[in-house]
């Protein structure tokens, strides 16, 4: 049982109380992924640090190479924002596969990241978009690619008491592509997912991040694939051949939504449609 529930609405105050609170303690932002480990009991906490209030992380400020986004920005505000929808597309496309609009309303990025589901959409639109994370322990702060905070399937090496602070985002000329295959017409986690961003001119790849979710342990790049057709035109056979090198990048099972097969062979499919709508 939770004997305690904390609310701060600035870093300082934060820093300077933390360690008084009870020894078993956890951040809670928007809640969506707590409040279901709470009723299923899987949580063993004394105290609830709610940050869904410290104005720190309720920011989106763009500076002269890249985006910060706070770590406590609501899911459906990157619809609503201008900066994301210029300089971050593929977080602005990913809202709308994201859960359902109440969700939206309070879930936050730094919980999607905190609780490192492999089907996390925030974390599969950020990782195509080259973010990094900022984490703070007790004013003390440390910058870490998305990919190293990772260590399975809901973990990570995110230290007791570090909060995510916010995520930088480079800026680079890009267009991206978010999709995402879901059992319900609308809404629903994902069996599988991509995100492509890419710079792509007159029918050749400049540069291209290549992202997948739920065909892993965690969120991955496809690195291989993103080698293979950085400099290549897209054509019928580039196209093919990077088919088939994504389905090799991808180690997925099966499990209650759905099969290791389907979901190999709809990130290669994926891959031929992004690859052809940005072209
Ligand atoms: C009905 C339903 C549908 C969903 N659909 C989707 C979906 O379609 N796509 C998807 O990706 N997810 C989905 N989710 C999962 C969830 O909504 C997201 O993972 C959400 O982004 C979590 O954010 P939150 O602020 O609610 O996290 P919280 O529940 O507040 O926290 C989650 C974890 O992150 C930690 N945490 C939170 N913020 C920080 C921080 N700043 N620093 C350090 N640790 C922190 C908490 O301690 C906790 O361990 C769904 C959940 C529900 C209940």
């Amino acid at each position: 049982m939770i004997m305690k529930a904390e609310k701060f609405y600035s870093l300082s105050d934060l820093w300077k109380n933390i360690k008084k609170l009870p020894q078993k303690r956890k951040y809670i932002c928007g809640g969506t992924d707590i409040a279901v480990s709470l009723k299923y009991g899987s949580l063993d906490i004394d105290c609830l640090i709610d940050i869904s209030d410290v104005k720190e992380l309720s920011l989106i400020k763009k500076e002269k190479n890249h985006v910060f986004i706070g770590a406590g920005v609501k899911i459906s505000e990157f619809e609503k924002n201008e900066i994301i929808k210029k300089c971050v597309p593929a977080l602005y496309k990913s809202v709308r596969y994201y859960a359902s609009p109440t969700i939206r309303n309070i879930a936050t990025l730094g919980g999607n990241l905190a609780n490192a589901s492999p089907c996390a959409d925030g974390v599969l639109a950020l990782l195509a978009s080259r973010a990094k994370v900022i984490l703070n322990l007790y004013g003390k702060k440390r910058v870490l690619e998305i990919k190293d905070v990772f260590i399975g399937p809901k973990k990570t090496s995110i230290k007791k008491d570090e909060l995510i602070e916010g995520f930088l985002v480079p800026i680079w000329s890009h267009k991206s592509v978010f999709l995402k295959s879901i059992p319900r017409k609308i809404f629903g986690i994902s069996k599988a997912g991509l995100c492509v961003c890419a710079d792509i001119k007159n029918g050749s790849v400049r540069d291209i991040s290549i992202s997948a979710s739920s065909v892993g342990p965690v969120v991955l790049r496809c690195l291989k694939t993103e080698t293979f057709l950085k400099g290549k035109e897209i054509n019928d056979k580039t196209v093919e051949e990077s088919y088939k090198i994504i389905k090799t990048e991808v180690s997925p099972i099966n499990d209650h939504r759905s099969v290791a097969e389907y979901r190999k062979e709809i990130i290669g499919v994926f891959l031929k449609r992004a690859l052809s709508s940005l072209k």
